[in-house]
């Protein structure tokens, strides 16, 4: 019998630049944000997660999916998003 090949999952290198917790109340309507700078409630002034251990599941980027389409997508947002908020390039996550 043979077997097909099993493509190795790619962990997502997540830069924790924060991009996406600052811009997330502009995607995702409803979401907890603070009023005077439009980030996620939970995010600290450090860049960190309040709530890390417990955040929800939509943060849990490396929880998602595996394979070349999924890494890509995020490789895309998550640049996009770090460019247009002027993160240093030292966050960029790599291809
Ligand atoms: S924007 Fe992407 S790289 Fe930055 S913290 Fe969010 S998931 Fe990680
Ligand atoms: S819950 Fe934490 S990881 Fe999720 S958007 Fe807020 S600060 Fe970011």
């Amino acid at each position: 019998m043979r077997h097909l090949p099993v493509l190795a999952a790619k962990p997502f290198s997540c830069s924790q630049c924060a991009a996406c917790c600052r811009l997330v109340g502009k995607v995702i309507p409803g979401w907890p944000v603070d009023t005077q700078t439009g980030a996620c409630v939970h995010l600290a002034n450090n860049g960190s997660c309040k709530v890390y251990e417990t955040r929800p599941s939509l943060c849990r980027v490396d929880s998602w999916g595996v394979g070349p389409a999924w890494y890509q997508a995020n490789y895309d947002a998550c640049n996009a998003m770090q460019v247009a908020l002027g993160i240093d390039l030292s966050f960029r996550v790599p291809q």
